[in-house]
Order: C-alpha cells, then structure tokens, then sequence
C-alpha cells in the first residue's frame, strides 16, 4: 500500500486478506483461460466479480483504518493527470464500453487526445532539452513521475469526463483509476498541492501478488506493445474505427 511522506500506514485487516487471496484465485483461473478473447462472457464475468472484490478489499481497509473517503461523485480533479499503467484487456474493455455506450463523443474524444498527446510530447521534448531544469533536486521523482507531474499542471481533463465532471466510461474505468482516494479537502488534490507531504491523498493498490498476475494478463491479452497509456491506447482503438 502507498504510503509516501509522513502519510500514516493503512493495515490490511484479515477481511481484506481472505478477499485478496480471492482475487488471486479468480485472476489464476482467466491467466489458463483458452480464449484470446478478453471481451467474451467467459472472460468478462469472472474479470467483473474481481473488480467486484477489488471494492469490497479497498472498504474493507478503509473500515479497518476508519478512514472516511472525500471523493464524491462529480469531484473530478484527479481526472486531470495523464493516465498511465493501463492493461490491455481494460483498454479493450473500454474501447468496446464507447462504441457501444457513446459513439457520438469518439470525435471529440479523438481530437482531445490527440491534443493532449502532442502537450505530453511538447513538454518531454523541452525537458530533455532542458536537462539542468528538469534534474530534480532528489531521487524521489524520476524523470516519467516529474513528466507528469508537469502535464497535471495544465489541467487537461481526461477525455472520457464528461459535462458533469462523472467518468464516461465509470463502469469498466480502469484499475489505476479505482486505486486513487482523498482524505482530505479536495481542493487540496489541486496541482498546486501535487508534492506536497502532508496531503493525503492515498494509491490505495493491490497487493504484489495481485499487481503480478494482471502483469502477465495484461501480457496474454497485449495488442498495442509498449502503450499503456489511457490517451494513446484510445486513440490507438478509435482511429480504427472513426
Ligand atoms: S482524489 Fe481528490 S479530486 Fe479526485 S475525487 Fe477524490 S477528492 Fe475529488
Ligand atoms: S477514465 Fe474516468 S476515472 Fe479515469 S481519469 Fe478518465 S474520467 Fe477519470
């Protein structure tokens, strides 16, 4: 569990370990699935029921460290960061959640990506030629983490938020999406606040056995190598099919 800074430590109690070990078991059971087909009912179901548990887990620490959540719906500040550490099977997911949902928004959702994209790559570029200002004073923050630190600056919402600041796609948003919660004041998930140490605002993840076993089904179900974020992997599905 992430817990930078002075943040206090969030204990996983024996409720979150007996579902945890649950997640293993069903993600064990999709890695020898015989299907290349991550959209098929047999892959879907068992993949629902394992985001199912992946909430009860996170309640179940949150309860434990009574620990009261300030996210609400339409709160959407967090929806500004460049998102990363996409799966495969979730882009695919979710690409067939907008064809089938909101069709009408995939040339607006193109376009904003493709702008926000050339952003990432015109602040990478002036990084690298800038190298003396983008050392960072420690090794808290590797280059990638201070990239996007940076891009959080401009806030540029995710293109899939929509009007009301809810998510477009909330049903099937990814994992790295499910794992981001505020305990505080959410004016203080500002990008002003973004490094600071008393803000806290928590990656409340799975534990290492989990994150491993969807490294490999992120690998069975690979159709863009090397693309895992949200932004490129769209438009990487929706220029097919614009
Ligand atoms: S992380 Fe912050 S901005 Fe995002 S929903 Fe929670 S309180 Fe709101
Ligand atoms: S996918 Fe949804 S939850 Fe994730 S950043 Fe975009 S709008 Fe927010």
């Amino acid at each position: 569990m992430d817990s930078p800074h002075n943040k206090p430590l969030l204990t996983v109690p024996a409720k979150g370990v007996a579902i945890h070990t649950r997640m293993v078991a069903l993600l064990k059971e999709l890695i020898v699935l015989k299907s290349d087909n991550c959209l098929a009912p047999s892959f879907r179901v068992p993949f629902s029921s394992c985001l199912k548990l992946f909430d009860q887990y996170q309640a179940a620490i949150l309860e434990h460290n009574q620990m009261t959540v300030t996210c609400r719906s339409g709160c959407c500040c967090c929806c500004n960061h460049w998102v990363e550490d996409v799966n495969s099977f979730e882009a695919a997911i979710i690409y067939d959640y907008i064809l089938k949902n909101i069709p009408e928004r995939i040339p607006e959702i193109i376009k904003t990506c493709e702008k926000d994209l050339q952003q990432l790559e015109h602040l990478e570029k002036t990084m690298l030629s800038h190298p003396d200002v983008s050392q960072t004073p420690d090794d808290q923050l590797d280059q990638t983490d201070l990239l996007l630190a940076v891009f959080y600056q401009f806030k540029r919402p995710c293109p899939l938020l929509d009007n009301n600041g809810r998510c477009s796609i909330y049903p099937v948003r990814p994992i790295t999406c499910r794992i981001y919660f505020s305990f505080s004041d959410p004016s203080r998930c500002e990008p002003e606040y973004i490094n600071e140490d008393d803000i806290p605002t928590y990656l409340l993840d799975t534990q290492e056995e989990v994150s491993e076993l969807l490294d490999t089904l992120h690998f069975k179900y690979l159709s863009f190598e090397g693309n895992t974020g949200l932004r490129s992997l769209l438009l990487s599905y929706l220029r097919q099919s614009d």
